[in-house]
């Protein structure tokens, strides 16, 4: 039987033929591409400036950094998410703050940032996790109230929207990743999009090894090399003009796992509404509270047994042995976090999905969990 995998990018014939004109331009490196791709990025997220990186964990360092977060500084932010939206911050020295989420959103629950707040916090980071959107709206209100900055990691939500504005306009600035399982990719590559030319200035400069200017050897700060390269960007380029289709064969998949997992409603959570639009990102179920986080364990090894690629989405950040090391976190520090770690499980989720292969993960998993059950 074929091995059904977790995520697959959609490469077309556009893709293709975008690519093979950058390969035969000669211009490898800095040129028509990236513009064309920061343009279609600032239109998909209607902001006035967007900044192509080398992946989505550079667009995060350098928002981080153009806002000036510094040593000492704490940043409030989510335990539950990609280990990148907290590591950002401590490539600057500042320290994450971690806060609880809701267990119907997975984003942060904002009733508890304010018991979080210390004389130190300058920021709220805050995750669409899975494609739905965090409560920007509620996180925008929060931070105005208390003078703090509001950074947006989007990676995972291209093209999700709440209060009628997309992703990528909310907070001061917005990282985008475009790993091949996210909704486009462009091989490796990222973008900060942002309303502020400040910010925008900064990460252009640092992208660009601190230049001035773009083409000339004058180094103003201390930059790094995180460009996106032309081939990435020609790449991205047909994956944002199909994005509407590519979105679209999302959603449906959606609704097709929601109605095929309907009868397993006992033993499975499937993923809850939140406000706002959501960008289907990764179709990830919970198994009921019955069930500990060793049943979930040998849920995933009898489904990869038979060919069902699977994964553990998110195991907690605060429980990663580096974080445990670096601050001493134990379990029980954010028990709904925990909870909803412990019983989570990421099923084959790819617009390339016919409705047999659904059918199928529908059927293995039955099958799974009445041995679970034996
Ligand atoms: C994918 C992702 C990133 C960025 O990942 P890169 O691999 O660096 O592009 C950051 N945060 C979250 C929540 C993500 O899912």
């Amino acid at each position: 039987m074929d091995f059904l995998p977790l995520a697959r990018p959609d490469i077309g014939e556009l893709e293709q033929r975008y690519v093979q004109d950058a390969l035969r331009s000669n211009r490898l490196a800095g040129g028509p591409w990236l513009q064309r791709f920061e343009q279609l990025m600032r239109d998909v997220c209607g902001v006035e400036f967007a900044v192509g990186v080398s992946s989505g964990t550079a667009a995060l360092h350098l928002i981080v950094q153009a806002l000036g977060i510094r040593p000492g500084d704490e940043v409030l932010t989510t335990p539950f998410s990609f280990i990148a939206s907290s590591n950002c911050l401590l490539y600057v020295g500042a320290r994450p703050r971690f806060v609880d989420i809701d267990p119907g959103t997975l984003n942060l629950d904002t009733t508890l940032l304010e018991g979080a707040l210390t004389p130190h916090t300058r920021a709220v980071l805050a995750v669409d996790v899975f494609g739905q959107p965090a409560d920007w709206p509620e996180l925008a209100r929060f931070c105005r109230t208390h003078d703090l900055h509001l950074i947006a990691d989007s990676c995972e939500a291209l093209g999700a929207s709440i209060g009628g504005m997309p992703v990528g306009s909310w907070g001061e600035a917005a990282a985008f990743g475009f790993y091949p399982n996210k909704q486009i990719t462009t091989g490796e590559g990222g973008c900060v999009t942002t309303g502020r030319s400040d910010i925008a200035a900064h990460c252009r400069s640092a992208r660009n090894q601190g230049r001035a200017t773009d083409d000339r050897m004058e180094h103003v700060v201390l930059g790094y090399n995180y460009r996106l390269d032309e081939l990435s960007a020609a790449l991205g380029c047909a994956q944002l003009e199909r994005l509407p289709e590519l979105l679209a064969g999302r959603s449906e998949r959606a609704l097709w796992y929601g109605e095929a997992l309907a009868e397993l409603q006992d033993d499975v959570v499937l993923p809850g509404a939140g406000p706002g639009k959501r960008s289907w990102f990764v179709y990830v179920v919970q198994l009921a509270p019955s069930f500990s986080r060793a049943h979930r364990d040998e849920l995933l090894a009898l489904l990869t047994n038979r060919g069902i690629g699977c994964a553990p989405y998110f195991p907690a950040l605060h429980l990663q042995p580096y974080y445990r090391e670096r601050f001493g976190y134990a379990p029980g520090a954010f028990p709904i976090c925990e909870s909803v770690s412990d019983r989570s499980l990421a099923l084959p989720f790819f617009s390339g999905m016919r409705p047999e292969h659904v059918a199928r993960v529908a059927r293995e998993l039955q099958e799974a969990l009445a041995r679970l059950r034996r």
